[in-house]
């Protein structure tokens, strides 16, 4: 299908697109990398009558290291996230979930700030971001603000981002030396949206016992949901198979899948407690590198 018409905005600043957001209300929609957004205009999910393009402002592309925090600038795309040497040496996490992302074309477009703006369950960012305590820094008509990501994503498709907010930046803390992270997906082929999708991050001491934890699961809930119960199950105790065993157990039971096309709900929930499992592992391994 064809998308409904609409005017177009191109601004330079931030200060402009915000003006233009507030002159327009609930009529106009910010376009990043448009591959959430226009495939929905296509069929007609969504008929905004003002795109507001940001892609034209600068300093909103970037990935640098300042005071013990990563900072992504919410228009940097997949494929820079991907080849990024200091997310890789950090969080090696991020290597897994851009190749889950779509294909090579989407990644080349696609952007951080859009996949979490968009609020979409599926996506597999906002599992990654409650793993790693993420901080979302939206800027809007009154100022700056800084939402922490346990309290970014409200509902089906919807955000803490008030109309006028734009996204402009992830903080992500860097964690210490012996941590490790890990993500995977189910799908159904290669591109595909997530049957169910898991995001570990994992510190330990050298005795093996948990000091901090965060499990993020992606498309097996209305929401981005944390596996709080599992992060329970490990922190400060031994990670060994007892205690993986618990915390695959308890996320299974915390999801609230829904069956479709990708599965039954027992199917979903069987494939969190395997995901949670073999998530822990690979952490667990990158923490002995
Ligand atoms: P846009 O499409 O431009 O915007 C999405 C929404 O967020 C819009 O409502 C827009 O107004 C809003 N928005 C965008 N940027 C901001 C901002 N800075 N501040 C406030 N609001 C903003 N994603 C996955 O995670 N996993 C997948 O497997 C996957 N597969 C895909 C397969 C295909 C074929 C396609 C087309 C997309 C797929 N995606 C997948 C989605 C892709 O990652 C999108 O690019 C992403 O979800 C949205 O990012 P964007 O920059 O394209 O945002």
């Amino acid at each position: 299908m064809i998308a409904q018409s609409f005017k177009y905005e191109s601004p330079g600043t931030i200060a402009d697109a915000i003006a233009l957001l507030e002159k327009y209300g609930d009529e106009a929609k910010i376009l990043s990398g448009g591959h959430s957004l226009i495939p929905m205009m296509k069929l007609r999910f969504a008929s905004p009558e003002y795109l507001i393009d940001i892609n034209g402002i600068p300093g909103l592309s970037y990935i640098k290291e300042e005071n013990n925090v990563v900072k992504i600038g919410a228009l940097t795309r997949e494929a820079e996230i991907e080849h990024s040497d200091l997310l890789k040496k950090y969080y090696p996490i991020f290597g897994d979930v851009t190749k889950l992302i779509a294909d090579p074309q989407v990644r080349n477009m696609g952007t951080i700030g859009g996949n979490l703006a968009h609020g979409d369950a599926a996506n597999d960012h906002p599992a990654v971001m409650l793993a790693l305590n993420a901080k979302i820094i939206a800027t809007g008509p009154n100022g700056i603000k800084e939402i922490p990501v346990d309290e970014f994503f409200f509902g089906f498709y919807t955000t803490a981002l008030q109309h006028g907010d734009i996204l402009t930046e992830i903080q992500i803390p860097i964690p210490p030396g012996n941590t490790g992270s890990a993500y995977h997906k189910l799908e159904r082929k290669v591109g595909d949206y997530a049957t169910a999708g898991v995001a570990v991050q994992l510190t330990m001491d050298a005795s093996g016992v948990c000091k901090s934890v965060g499990i993020g699961l992606t498309n097996v809930n209305p929401t981005p949901l944390r596996a709080a119960r599992s992060e329970q199950a490990l922190l400060g105790k031994q990670v060994n198979e007892e205690s993986i065993s618990q915390a695959a157990i308890l996320a299974s039971e915390d999801c609230n899948p829904s069956a479709d096309l990708r599965g039954s709900v027992e199917y979903k929930r069987d494939m969190v407690a395997v995901l949670v499992k073999r998530m822990i592992r690979k952490a667990m391994e990158r923490v002995k590198k």
